[in-house]
């Protein structure tokens, strides 16, 4: 089992991964592809225009419909493609094109030569068409895998009814298979490198917002979540509300069990936050043994029965070596209109009023 865990991961850096972070890859991953995209269709379209020109001087048959179809078509959808890649509301029509483009080309070839003797001097058209699916033309591994493979389908279906020689026949196959075996490689590691690099990259966003000693948010972090709430509450008129509290008396833990019971004791009372409170609150850590709650669609009189119930809940905890062990809240609502810094400024005072009144007590303000 873990074989298979193991070898799937290698295959999939994001195995594994929750639906969120592998869908905020594809998203990411299919943005980061339009540049690419855009100026590969551009050079595609230019290489075609000389394509055309000097196929319409080789070609024996037909050059007034090859060049209409090399010289205009397949230009006009690469540039169509190019285009379209400026704006993220028609990336569905680019796409459409993008997968379109390559297998039509093979269509157009295959009608064009393959009942002729001088197969063998348009087929690498083809052969490049699917290595350029892959790994040029920036199509996801996906998408250019269902691309390509229709192309190599209609190639090897047309390769295997066709008149062609069996020598030349057999040289196709081969062809056919190198090129796609190719594509497929270089597709599938440039998608895993990417996947490796965009797990590394999250991996490192969130340690940054992250407190190393709790796992809480750091302060940055909830200051964020803090400064977004008072957005969606000046905009939706919503009410929300904050709860700042601070172990009581910690410096006698660490004074007399010494610094490493101290920091298991945050670790514990963190935990106890964490799982005592909605999943939609915000908890961080400020600093020290201070800690903020930040609960979006809560008045004040909801965020007393909070504060209540994790007193309730620090009070009836066990924690290593000490044992008992309270904390002081401070509670308030946000005012319309108010910044930040004021109402954390209130809470403050609200729980500096609770330290005051003995400890162990919930003050709103
Ligand atoms: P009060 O009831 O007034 O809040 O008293 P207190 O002792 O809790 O408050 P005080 O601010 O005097 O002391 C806080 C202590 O927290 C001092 C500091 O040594 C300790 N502390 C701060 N950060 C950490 C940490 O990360 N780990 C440990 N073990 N202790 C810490
Ligand atoms: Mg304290
Ligand atoms: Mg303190």
């Amino acid at each position: 089992m873990t074989l298979i865990k193991t070898l799937a991961q290698s295959l999939d850096p994001l195995q594994g991964s929750s639906p969120t972070l592998r869908a905020e890859f594809v998203t990411w991953y299919q943005l980061a592809k339009v540049p690419q995209i855009r100026y590969v269709a551009f050079l595609t379209m230019l290489l075609y225009l000389v394509y055309a020109a000097v196929e319409y001087q080789a070609a024996s048959a037909q050059q007034g419909l090859r060049l209409a179809l090399h010289g205009v078509l397949v230009p006009a959808l690469l540039l169509g493609v190019g285009l379209l890649s400026y704006r993220t509301s028609w990336h569905r029509l680019m796409l459409g094109l993008l997968i379109g483009a390559p297998i039509g080309a093979v269509a157009v070839n295959l009608y064009f030569n393959s009942r002729h003797g001088d197969f063998a001097y348009y087929a690498p058209e083809m052969y490049l068409n699917l290595m350029w699916t892959f790994a040029v033309s920036g199509l996801t591994l996906r998408q250019a895998t269902l691309t390509a493979s229709t192309s190599a389908a209609v190639l090897l279906a047309v390769t295997l009814v066709s008149s062609l020689e069996p020598g030349l026949q057999r040289l196709n196959l081969v062809w056919i298979l190198a090129s796609f075996s190719f594509g497929l490689l270089s597709a599938f590691l440039l998608e895993k490198a990417h996947k490796t690099m965009f797990l590394h990259q999250s991996q490192l966003a969130l340690s940054a917002s992250v407190d190393g000693l709790t796992g809480l948010w750091n302060r940055a972090r909830i200051d964020q979540f803090f400064s977004d709430e008072i957005a969606r509450a000046e905009r939706y008129g919503t009410p929300f509300s904050v709860i700042l509290l601070d172990i009581d008396h910690f410096k006698s833990v660490n004074d007399t069990h010494g610094h490493t019971v101290g920091d298991s004791v945050l670790q514990q009372f963190a935990a106890l936050l964490r799982d005592n409170v909605r999943s939609v609150d915000k908890v961080g850590r400020l600093g020290g043994e201070e800690f903020l709650i930040v609960l979006p669609e809560i008045d004040e009189r909801q965020a007393q029965a909070a504060a209540r119930t994790l007193q309730q809940r620090i009070n009836a905890f066990a924690f290593d070596t000490v044992q008992c062990k309270t904390a002081s809240f401070g509670v308030t609502q946000y005012r319309d209109e108010e910044s930040r810094h004021s109402m954390l400024h209130r809470v403050d005072r609200a729980l500096y009023r609770a330290k005051e009144n003995g400890r162990d007590r919930i003050e709103v303000l």
